[in-house]
């Protein structure tokens, strides 16, 4: 129940309307029984929001597309990795303190290492964005052999730079041999699904190959990897992760992941056929987070 004791949080970015992220954290309220709310809040003027967050004492934000890189300068201060990365997609506010945190990479890396030790492995990080950043620098934490890969060749050499690996054309990615693929472009989301962002020659068995597109949750990259014995990773994984992240930050407890997925399933428009079967979804829904 809503009353005068209930807390706020909320998502701002530009669109917002679609997020799932209400969903998500709404949901972790309501079983943990904590009095707190979570809105889409859609942001035109990131500066005044972030006024006004200090001003109306909400308690945590997540930050979405466009603002990730630009609140980046904007915060009071930035946890350690964000400052590496550059990037910030969750705001803890500490008595009119806004402090800045990225869970997207601990998010993507979990989900991975559920499946695989990330040590020594060689990635190929198809994509050069925001999440390709995030993911970038949690490989390099990890230690991962990381190539990457990107349509604009300028962008893949800029962030290999950063990263201290190389970066290869489409041409080496066929010819090279992959422990770990992680597609962190859009190639394959709705309505482009048809697309794949490498051959399926690429996949082989054995190989892990996770892709943060969940929208639909079964790419055709997924499809393929999976026709060609490969070990999936549907985006849906690192969407819940990097939420549960939040809320830990936030809250200071890890929330059951399994009711997260079951809620961004159900929200997706598909229910599991296995809790561990990652079905193909597709809703109205623009970004992760
Ligand atoms: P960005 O806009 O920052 O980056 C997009 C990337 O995709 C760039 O590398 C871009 O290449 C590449 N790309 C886009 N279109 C094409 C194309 N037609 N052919 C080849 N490459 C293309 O986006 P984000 O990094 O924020 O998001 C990427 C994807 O990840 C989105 O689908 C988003 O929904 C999803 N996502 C999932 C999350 C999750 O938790 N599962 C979290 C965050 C994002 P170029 O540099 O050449 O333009």
């Amino acid at each position: 129940m809503i009353d005068a004791q209930t807390e706020l949080y909320g998502i701002i970015g530009n669109p917002v309307r679609h997020s799932l992220s209400p969903i998500l954290h709404n949901g972790v309220f309501r079983r943990m029984e904590i009095n707190a709310v979570y809105l889409a809040l859609e942001v035109k003027h990131l500066k005044e929001a972030l006024s006004g967050i200090k001003a109306l004492g909400l308690r945590g934000v997540s930050v979405t597309i466009p603002f990730k890189t630009e609140v980046f300068s904007l915060l009071d201060e930035v946890d350690e990795v964000s400052g590496k990365i550059k990037s910030v997609n969750t705001i803890v506010n500490k008595e009119g303190n806004l402090i800045g945190y990225n869970t997207d990479w601990q998010g993507a890396m979990e989900a991975l290492e559920e499946k695989v030790n990330l040590k020594e492995k060689k990635v190929l990080l198809l994509g050069a964005g925001g999440s390709a950043r995030a993911i970038g620098f949690g490989l390099k934490e990890k230690m991962s052999q990381i190539i990457v890969y990107n349509r604009s060749q300028n962008r893949a050499e800029a962030l290999a730079k950063e990263l201290g690996c190389n970066h290869c054309p489409l041409s080496s990615v066929e010819e090279m041999e992959w422990d770990i693929i992680v597609n962190a472009t859009s190639v394959g989301m709705y309505p482009h699904d048809a697309e794949s962002p490498i051959p399926k020659e690429v996949l082989k068995k054995g190989m892990v190959v996770m892709d943060i597109v969940y929208q639909p949750l079964r790419t055709r990259l997924l499809q393929e990897a999976e026709e060609q014995g490969c070990v999936t990773i549907d985006g849906l994984e690192m969407l819940a992760r990097q939420g549960a992240a939040q809320l830990e930050i936030w809250i200071g407890r890890r929330p059951d992941l399994k009711e997260i997925r079951e809620d961004l399933w159900r929200a997706l428009g598909r229910v599991p056929l296995t809790p561990s079967l990652s079905p193909a979804g597709r809703g109205e829904v623009a970004d992760a987070s």
